[in-house]
């Protein structure tokens, strides 16, 4: 039973050794694949939000976002919280809020267009 596990550790290390290249090679394709992958959806999300973008970079190109939270005061992890995204250029179409608040405000957006 041992030796026939150490063997096959022994083939299996072998079969490493002899084919590194080929090993090593789909270990690359793989990461490749992957990466793409990874692209190809933050593409999709682009094109998607492209407008949520658009707003995003504007907000952060003119300084709409401030320097704290206007709900609780945080300064960690700022975002510029889009209200009214048709109105992108006015500064008054969000409000900065740090990450927590941003997600709770999302959360109460979410709920109250269910009901
Ligand atoms: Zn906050
Ligand atoms: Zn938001």
């Amino acid at each position: 039973m041992v030796v026939s596990r150490e063997k096959n550790v022994i083939r299996d290390r072998l079969y490493n050794h002899k084919n590194r290249e080929k090993v090593n090679k789909r270990k690359r394709e793989r990461y490749q694949r992957d990466k793409e992958e990874i692209s190809r959806q933050h593409k999709i999300y682009k094109d998607k939000n492209r407008h949520k973008v658009k707003a995003q970079n504007y907000a952060m190109r003119y300084g709409f976002k401030k320097d704290k939270c206007e709900e609780c005061s945080s300064k960690d992890k700022l975002n510029f919280h889009h209200i009214d995204y048709e109105n992108y250029k006015n500064p008054k179409c969000g409000m900065t809020l740090c990450i927590d608040c941003h997600k709770k405000d999302h959360r109460t957006v979410i709920v109250s267009n269910e009901s």
